[in-house]
């Protein structure tokens, strides 16, 4: 249920940022969407978004990676370390 498109994008993250990319979440049906309290809208529910694991001192480089790689929702969960990440 994942976009092929998604997957190596996220590829192309990994190997620019030079370690493991650890995904936390992907592909959501709706109940699960909701159980997680994504927004109705979510790109996860089409699976073109990805959540992944980042603490604060790895969030600046990978969002100025990400949008370099142009995807289209970079969003970093400051709480929760995490930066997710999405075409649309
Ligand atoms: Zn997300």
């Amino acid at each position: 249920m994942i976009s092929a498109l998604l997957l190596d994008r996220l590829e192309a993250l990994r190997a620019a940022f030079g370690r493991p990319l650890v995904i936390t979440s992907g592909y959501r049906c709706a109940e699960h969407n909701a159980r997680v309290g994504g927004a109705a809208g979510s790109l996860h529910l089409t699976g073109r978004a990805a959540d992944v694991r980042a603490d604060a001192a790895d969030q600046l480089q990978l969002k100025r990676l990400a949008c370099d790689l142009e995807f289209q929702e970079v969003i970093c969960g400051n709480k929760k370390h995490y930066i997710h990440l999405a075409l649309r």
